[in-house]
């Protein structure tokens, strides 16, 4: 840090660090972070709700080495922050109140001394998490919110330094670490009586993968895959509410975080009937590409559909997310007869929409593919997951970002649901 950013002891400080970009250690390129607009993006239709006391954030700067690294971000304002280490992988996580992130990807730093990579994004309403991941234990020894000075405005300041495992460790904080406001949730909003004289529709709950702070896979061109999923969330649900059979639920609504287990419970709180998630992945080879479709299974299909679901399922991990109070339901799940019940259900939707998608948009061979996704067990409903292409691609990831391409997806998925339903309420009818 010495020579990079300097502060006196009186508070009084002088930071020279971005006044000198040529600095070599204080880069600003190859980063993830989230918080990119999505008109930059292409996507139309998606709206990022946000708070309208957004503090907005201008920079984002790194300095120093493994001895002392500094993390630097310039603010509007201040920002109240609390920050706690999460272990295994060794993390560092702040909680703001609510930002407007302003930095674009390629704005942000290089990986810097102690600090791995960084992620920002919407955690809940009200709180934006930024997530350090440390290749070692280090431990913030220093925070400061500095008010507008030669030049700068506010900003917000941590400083890191080594430590031991024991004694980062006696700072991780174990237990519910402040989850869970789901975006929204929506019940279904029909009364007794109403369902009596119209029937009741059937639930269709649509998760769009990933949001805030976890991005998702991230495309060529630095599209996120977690825009791509609520554009075409959004664009589904349209179309099935057009139809007038369904009624339509999102896990999320906007750029934001759910825990994997908040989207199960979304689901079931609204007595969902069938359970659709949204996600598009990434290969190291940028020739693969085509739409698939998963089940739930103890057993995945083949090894790259377990490494898939172990890239999904570590969402929360990238969200900083705690799991020492993970309920039993979604860890250690057992295959009840209920659950047997609506994996049958969910291979028959899935083998439907097949049917419907091969005929409009490219997918790969075994189309329909078996895995253990966190996202897909709930006991009682039916659950897929749709992998909508590869962002790694491309000619998909140009077509995703297409809404006319995802218009040609939902209506397929569509026909799915109405065969589906057509086939399973007509088995029930007396
Ligand atoms: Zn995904």
């Amino acid at each position: 840090m010495a020579g990079n950013m300097t502060e006196d002891s009186n508070g009084r400080n002088h930071e020279r660090a971005h006044a000198s970009a040529k600095l070599p250690h204080v880069t600003r390129r190859g980063f993830t972070v989230m918080g990119l607009a999505c008109g930059l993006l292409g996507l139309g239709g998606v709206s990022l709700a946000r708070a309208a006391n957004a503090i907005a954030v201008s920079g984002v700067r790194l300095g120093g080495n493994a001895q002392s690294t500094r993390l630097v971000l310039d603010l509007a304002a201040a920002p109240t922050h609390a920050n706690f280490n999460l272990a295994d992988p060794y993390r560092i996580v702040f909680d703001f109140s609510e930002l407007d992130w302003q930095v674009a990807s390629e704005q942000m730093p290089r990986p810097t001394g102690l600090i791995k990579s960084l992620r920002a994004g919407l955690f809940r309403p009200g709180t934006y998490r930024l997530v350090l991941d440390l290749g070692a234990p280090a431990e913030v020894s220093r925070t400061m919110v500095l008010p507008p000075q030669s030049g700068f405005g506010w900003r917000f300041v941590a400083d890191l330094t080594p430590t031991s495992r024991e004694s980062f460790m006696a700072r991780v904080v174990t237990g519910n670490d402040g989850i869970v406001q789901p975006a929204k949730t929506v019940e279904p909003a029909v009364t007794d009586r109403q369902r009596r004289s119209a029937g009741p529709k059937p639930v269709v709950i649509i998760d769009p993968g990933h949001g805030g702070v976890d991005p998702g896979a991230i495309g060529v061109g630095g599209v996120y895959e977690k825009h791509i999923t609520l554009a075409m969330a959004q664009q589904l649900k349209r179309r099935l509410e057009q139809t007038g059979r369904y009624q339509v639920t999102l896990t999320r609504d906007r750029d934001i975080f759910i825990p994997l287990r908040e989207r199960v419970a979304i689901a079931r709180r609204a007595k969902g009937d069938l359970f659709i998630s949204l996600h598009a992945d990434s290969h190291p080879n940028a020739n693969t590409r085509g739409l698939s479709i998963y089940t739930l299974s103890e057993k995945s299909s083949d090894r790259e559909a377990a490494s898939l679901a172990e890239k999904e399922n570590k969402a929360d991990i990238i969200a900083g997310m705690d799991f020492s109070e993970e309920s039993p339901e979604v860890t250690g799940i057992l295959i009840d007869l209920a659950q047997r019940e609506s994996m049958n259900l969910s291979a028959q939707f899935a083998s439907l929409a097949v049917g419907e998608l091969d005929r409009k948009v490219q997918t790969l061979d075994n189309t329909h593919r078996f895995a253990g996704f966190a996202v897909l067990k709930a006991p009682d409903i039916p659950s897929v997951l749709l992998e909508m292409g590869y962002l790694s691609n491309p000619t998909e990831v140009r077509l995703l970002q297409q809404a006319a391409y995802r218009d040609k997806m939902a209506d397929s998925m569509t026909h799915a649901v109405d065969r589906y339903f057509d086939q399973t309420q007509s088995a029930l009818r007396p």
